[in-house]
């Protein structure tokens, strides 16, 4: 029986480890294990980062060629300003993320880096360039000053720990008791969606890439909480060429300019201040989004009074 017992809870234990990690990974890993395809041309040079301007070139990408995903996108980043996308789920705003990483390559069009067409170029030097908080983050099994560190080789105890202070999450962590070198992950201590965004935030800061995509998390993080995650992230993209992908347009307000995608095609586009006065499809989810909040402190507001 007992030799019966061990395996039965030992595999017990590892299925629950896996699942767990199949819900910890994030999009980039699955990308990366379902196309390992995308290979480097022969001959081709690293990705030269002057200035950092990103450009879409009337991009368009299918999955699966019946069903047209992005269909001619064109838009620029210029090096240091932040462009936003919006718009519903679906609408192809992650695809968009995907194909600037070149986990997936365009059906025709091009992505430029300083004129650099990214399919021409070395890929380890491509992601070397970009920095990605993505909506869930992976965890290692390790301390959470490693966590913080992966990605920039050598990194320094105190620039591990400006890179937290940064992200909000220093003193979070000195109140561990074992500080950096506590064990986080499956076997150590869980951190919350929001912490665990917070050391990708620190792990980007630390790799200081000159191009940013952040992939907002949707999750119902409290609101206080997401106020420090948006300042964090605003931070980051200082003065960095900077994508955003934002669910909540409060987040996109001070874009140099915002991208309403929908069914794969961009619908309008501006500052919010034009968005607003055209009063079209941001108009709109600008109101409702604003009504929802509203309701939900007049709820809030009942509930303290109760
Ligand atoms: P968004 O981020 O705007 O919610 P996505 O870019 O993730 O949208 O997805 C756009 C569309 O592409 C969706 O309809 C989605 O179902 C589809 N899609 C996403 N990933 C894949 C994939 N790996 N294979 C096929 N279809 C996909
Ligand atoms: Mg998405």
């Amino acid at each position: 029986l007992v030799q019966l017992y061990i395996p039965l809870n030992f595999m017990g234990m590892l299925y629950r480890e896996i699942k767990q990690a199949l819900i910890d990974i994030d999009d980039m890993f699955r990308i990366i294990e379902q196309h390992p395809e995308i290979q480097d041309r022969p001959g081709a040079q690293p990705l030269v980062v002057r200035e950092g301007e990103v450009r879409f070139e009337d991009v368009h990408f299918a999955y699966t060629s019946a069903r047209p995903i992005l269909k001619g996108i064109s838009f620029a980043v210029p090096a240091g300003r932040t462009v936003a996308i919006v718009g519903p789920s679906g609408a192809g705003k992650s695809t968009i993320s995907r194909l600037l990483f070149r986990f997936y390559e365009p059906t025709s069009g091009g992505i430029l880096i300083d004129g650099q067409d990214i399919s021409e170029v070395q890929q380890a030097s491509l992601r070397a360039a970009i920095g990605m908080v993505p909506q869930d983050t992976v965890l290692f099994n390790d301390t959470i000053g490693y966590n913080i560190a992966y990605g920039r080789d050598g990194a320094r105890p105190e620039d591990i720990a400006e890179a937290a202070r940064l992200a909000q999450i220093d003193g979070f962590v000195r109140a561990l008791p074992e500080g950096y070198d506590t064990p986080v992950g499956e076997r150590g201590l869980k951190l919350s969606g929001g912490e665990k965004q917070r050391v990708a935030i620190a792990r980007t800061i630390l790799k200081a890439p000159p191009i940013l995509i952040l992939d907002e998390a949707t999750s119902a993080l409290d609101s206080f909480t997401e106020k420090e995650i948006q300042d964090a992230l605003e931070r980051v993209s200082r003065d960095r060429t900077t994508i955003v992908i934002a669910h909540r347009l409060s987040t996109v307000v001070g874009a140099d300019e915002i991208i309403v995608l929908d069914g794969g095609v961009i619908v309008e586009r501006g500052t919010h201040a034009d968005l607003l006065a055209r009063d079209g499809v941001y108009a709109a989810m600008w109101d409702r989004q604003r009504k929802a909040a509203e309701a939900m402190e007049t709820l809030q507001q009942t509930q303290a009074q109760e």
